[in-house]
């Protein structure tokens, strides 16, 4: 349940930390809308932040003690400043790490954390974290740094501070996020442009269908396909899959490396033709796109798995217009497009299919597009 706020996360500290802590910041989770496994080839993706957020209670301190209490672990690290803790409190600590590198004389922090992101569901409970950090301790030392750096700031406690690859979608759309927009991100240069994303006003609901499981290859399945696109632009003499035609990437003689290339520049191709039929409000024919999305990542990139077919086959026979797997894939969350007043029945049917199954009920959330890190 959904009962992150600014009064309890305050509470939170005040029950951890017996003083109270001087403010509370929060930064969202994402989900994203298309473009997947296309930010480390260059090319494009469209996140919108989520209502849902990781909330954080922070007060400095002066004597190099850290201190993070979390509701979702239940449990407070404690340790010096500098050092970067293993488990869930390596992200917090990785920011303040990365931020001490950069030069942030940091004397000390005590920060209680509470979220209504889910965890581990492929909507980056990971960056709505490191960014509400990062927002939160460079805003009380007056903000030396700007987004952008902040950006870059919780990459590198994501990438080199816990060791989890994380390419920048998730840490820019946190930190540049604007209400009832997505963003359409350029990875190539890191550019970025606001896409008015106003569901209700076009008749439609986004659901998140998230099926509550993560296989376990999907870590080494994430680096393989990484060096697999490197190689398939090798194949093809560019310097990245950004560069590639379509007709190009049907010449790599690899039938593996083939679909790879194809499936990341069909999916570009897909990205950038969303982006064009939302600044028309045309949702109705960016189901379709979803679709072939899905398509494109089970049979040429195969990052999907049983939970996520059955997902977006249930949610398309239940009225949805479009569903597709969202994320790095292998378990994970879906999104499905539906008319307004029919996730009811969306849901129902994707509720049966994992019951006829014998699964887990996943779970459901809809989508409102939400602003970025902010102080509350
Ligand atoms: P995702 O970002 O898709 O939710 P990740 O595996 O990237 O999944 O990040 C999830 C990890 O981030 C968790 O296993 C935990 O270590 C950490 N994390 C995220 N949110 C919290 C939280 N509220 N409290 C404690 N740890 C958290
Ligand atoms: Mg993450």
């Amino acid at each position: 349940m959904d009962t992150a706020s600014k009064p309890s996360v305050l509470q939170q500290f005040r029950d951890a930390y017996g003083y109270p802590a001087t403010g509370a910041w929060a930064a969202p989770g994402r989900v994203n809308l298309i473009g997947e496994h296309t930010d480390y080839n260059g090319g494009l993706c469209l996140p919108v932040a989520l209502e849902q957020r990781t909330l954080v209670a922070v007060a400095l301190r002066t004597d190099g003690v850290v201190r993070v209490h979390s509701r979702q672990s239940d449990k407070t690290y404690t340790g010096p400043i500098g050092d970067i803790a293993a488990g869930w409190a390596a992200y917090p600590t990785a920011v303040l790490w990365s931020l001490a590198r950069r030069g942030l004389p940091l004397g000390g922090i005590d920060l209680a954390v509470d979220s209504s992101v889910p965890v581990g569901a492929g909507l980056s409970s990971s960056a709505a974290l490191t960014c509400s950090v990062a927002l939160a301790v460079n805003e009380l030392h007056d903000s030396p740094f700007t987004r952008d750096e902040l950006v870059q700031v919780c990459i590198q406690a994501e990438n080199d501070g816990v060791g989890a690859p994380t390419g920048g979608m998730d840490q820019t759309i946190a930190l540049f996020a604007r209400p009832s927009t997505a963003l359409l991100l350029d990875c190539l240069d890191g550019s970025t442009e606001p896409i008015p994303f106003e569901l209700h006003g076009a008749g439609y609901e986004l659901i998140v269908i998230d099926t509550r499981v993560k296989h376990s290859l999907a870590d080494g399945q994430y680096g393989l396909r990484r060096s697999q696109c490197i190689d398939a632009a090798a194949a093809l003499g560019v310097g990245s899959l950004r560069e590639a035609s379509a007709d190009q990437a049907e010449t790599v003689r690899d039938p593996i490396l083939r679909a790879r290339a194809r499936h990341v520049v069909t999916e570009i191709e897909r990205t950038r033709k969303t982006a064009e039929l939302l600044r028309s409000n045309r949702f109705s024919d960016v189901g379709e796109l979803f679709d072939n999305s899905h398509a494109s990542l089970r049979d040429d990139f195969e990052v999907s798995c049983e939970e996520l077919d059955v997902a977006v086959a249930a949610a398309r026979r239940g009225g949805a217009i479009g569903a597709r797997m969202t994320g790095g894939g292998f378990g994970g969350s879906a999104i499905a497009l539906v008319p307004e007043g029919s996730h009811a029945e969306v849901i129902a049917s994707v509720r049966r299919d994992f019951a006829a199954r014998g699964w887990r009920a996943p779970h459901f959330l809809g989508v409102v597009a939400g602003g970025s890190a902010a102080r509350l």
